[in-house]
């Protein structure tokens, strides 16, 4: 199965809801499954992690399908087997081990 047909799957079952709870409260529902993926990870609960990776990737096309973005399209389009920063492979961008904490700043 390809991302493609899992979005358009993620579609069948649940666009008549998706659309129906509206992007903010779906990108919630994602947030929450991401936090619940994190847990998962800290716990190194191997069954946990695989269900909240699958939970993530469901609520990610749920979000991609109200707003009416092909998930596969967009990914391939960006990182189609190049770093889309340096164009090489693997990636020989500086490498940057934590992000920037830019939106723990307030102003
Ligand atoms: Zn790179």
């Amino acid at each position: 199965m390809h991302i493609q047909e899992f979005q358009e799957m993620m579609k069948t079952l649940y666009y008549a809801r998706d659309q129906e709870r509206g992007i903010e409260a779906t990108f919630k529902w994602l947030e929450d499954e991401l936090q619940e993926l994190k847990e998962a990870i800290n716990e190194k609960d191997k069954g946990s992690i695989q269900k909240e990776f699958a939970d993530v990737i469901a609520w990610l096309a749920s979000l991609a399908n109200i707003t009416e973005v092909n998930l596969e399209k967009a990914a391939i389009n960006k990182y189609n087997s190049l770093c889309p920063k340096c164009k090489r492979s693997p990636c020989q961008c500086i490498f940057i081990k934590a992000k920037p904490a830019v939106f723990d700043q307030t102003p």
